[in-house]
């Protein structure tokens, strides 16, 4: 691990403040993105500014919304009253993650700014542009098994590994920052960059920007949501596909329907094109088997993960039957 100053912030202003000063600062929330990655030489930052003292925890209802701080902890959220009863998709997102023992470390936050579970990205061997801009992408012809096919470019194939964020890209999410230059909100589908030719630059955050909590819509009443993960292992495991699902329906017909994927592209993915296939469509099983063919249209395989095309359709039907109670 490379030395580095540790200040522990006192209020907001003085933790924006230091890391504006210093673009060589990271934020310390539960650490465990931070610290492991610290611990490989991944990251090195001069200056570890620890933020988790400030009064950023809680999860508050009102205006039809829910208001997480961003240093709730994934368990915490995941048992919150509200989210227990009207955000299914949201609860459902945060127990398939990681492990119990992480989400009572791992906050909201965190969670959102995770790093690439990429192996090459975490192995300072490999030739990799998100961690050595310029250095080339070892997954485009090595093992990319686990690696993304939509919102893909030739510098970059990796997936954004969270969770809660495809939950929450369903839902229109609005993530709250503040900066040096004051507070601003965007929302979760414009908060992520697809890679381009820059993957170094994962999100739309401005050096020093902390993000102080997330704005989380309820569901009309009524509506049903979940979340499907498709994984290795059954637990303590990413996802190799993953889908958001909430849908409004009545009289056997969808009035509404939110759909995200998650470990299928390169930010947490809203299928836009796959909710108006539903939108005023009879409940059916064609109609779901419909919006999975659009969901995927755009897909760009390599060797390794083609098999994601046929996978990711396959998890779009099941989520959407499963909320819709179809057989
Ligand atoms: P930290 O490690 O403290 O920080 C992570 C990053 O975010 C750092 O760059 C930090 O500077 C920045 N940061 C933190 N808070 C803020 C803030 N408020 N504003 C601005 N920047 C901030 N996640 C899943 O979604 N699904 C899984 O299945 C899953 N499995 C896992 C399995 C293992 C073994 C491990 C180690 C992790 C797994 N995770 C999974 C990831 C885990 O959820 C994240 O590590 C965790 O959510 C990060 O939160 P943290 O509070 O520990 O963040
Ligand atoms: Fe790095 Fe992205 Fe290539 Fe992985 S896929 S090696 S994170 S550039």
């Amino acid at each position: 691990m490379r030395p580095f100053e540790y200040i522990r912030a006192v209020d907001v202003g003085h933790a924006v403040a230091t890391a504006a000063a210093d673009r060589a600062a990271a934020f310390l929330a539960g650490g465990t993105t931070q610290v492991d990655l610290m611990k490989d030489g991944v990251l090195g930052p001069r200056v570890l500014i620890d933020i988790t003292r400030l009064p950023l925890r809680g999860v508050a209802a009102g205006g039809g919304l829910l208001r997480v701080g961003a240093l709730t902890t994934m368990e915490e959220l995941a048992a919150d009253p509200v989210v227990m009863e009207r955000l299914a998709v949201v609860r459902e997102s945060l127990l398939q993650a990681a492990s119990p023992q992480l989400r009572n470390m791992a906050t909201v936050g965190g969670n959102l700014l995770q790093r690439s579970r990429c192996r090459y990205y975490r192995d300072l061997s490999c030739a990799c542009n998100k961690r050595a801009p310029g250095s080339g992408c070892d997954a485009l012809d090595g093992h990319h098994r686990m690696h993304a096919i939509l919102g893909t470019s030739g510098h970059c194939i990796a997936t954004h590994a969270s969770d809660l964020a495809v939950a929450l890209a369903a839902l229109g999410a609005v993530v709250r920052v503040r900066g040096v230059a004051g507070d601003r909100a965007v929302p979760l589908t414009g908060f992520y960059r697809i890679p381009g030719d820059t993957p170094d630059v994962e999100n739309v955050l401005e050096p020093g920007e902390l993000i102080t909590s997330v704005d989380v819509p309820l569901l009309p009443e009524g509506a049903r949501s979940g979340y499907l993960k498709v994984r290795d292992r059954a637990s303590y495991e990413f996802a190799l596909a993953s889908v958001a699902v909430a849908l409004v329906t009545a009289d056997g017909v969808t009035r509404d329907a939110r759909i995200a994927l998650g470990g299928l592209a390169t930010v947490p993915w809203r299928a836009w094109a796959a909710e108006d296939v539903l939108r005023g469509a009879a409940v059916t099983p064609e109609a779901c088997a419909a919006a999975a063919e659009v969901a995927l249209s755009g897909a760009s395989p390599r060797p390794g993960n083609a098999f994601k095309v046929e996978l990711g359709k396959r998890a779009v039907v099941r989520a959407l039957s499963m909320v819709a109670g179809l057989p």
